[in-house]
């Protein structure tokens, strides 16, 4: 007997059926579940990565221009040089921040935000 996806030979009494095709168990197994989930962590960084998450608005990269320009600006000044209000820009700051796009160093007493790496 032969597995219908793979053509492999299946020892008599260890086919699986599926969805009317006489599979081995590997492909039995992979029919069940489509995703691999061997590697949980990489499904789910993979997830996470194809999420809208990944994708940056125009608003975020100007941002990230200007940090990259200034290697570390505060706050209000960023505020000022983007001609945004302070909540919008905390807003995405936070977003940016969670993307591991930027993060906040003080230097001294101040509070720069620069680029993440
Ligand atoms: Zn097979």
């Amino acid at each position: 007997m032969k597995c219908d996806k793979c053509q492999s030979h299946i020892e008599s009494g260890e086919e699986r059926e599926y969805t009317g095709q006489i599979l081995c168990e590997d492909c039995y197994m992979e029919s069940l579940s489509p995703v691999k989930t061997c590697d949980p962590w990489a499904v789910y960084t993979a997830k996470s990565l194809s999420g809208s998450g990944s994708t940056l608005t125009k608003l975020q990269m100007n941002i990230l221009a200007v940090l990259k320009e200034t290697n570390g600006i505060e706050f209000e000044a960023l505020t000022e040089k983007l001609g945004l209000k302070s909540s919008e820009l905390q807003r995405e700051i936070a977003t940016l921040r969670h993307m591991e796009k930027l993060k906040a160093v003080m230097e001294g007493d101040k509070k720069l935000f620069c680029l993440w790496q």
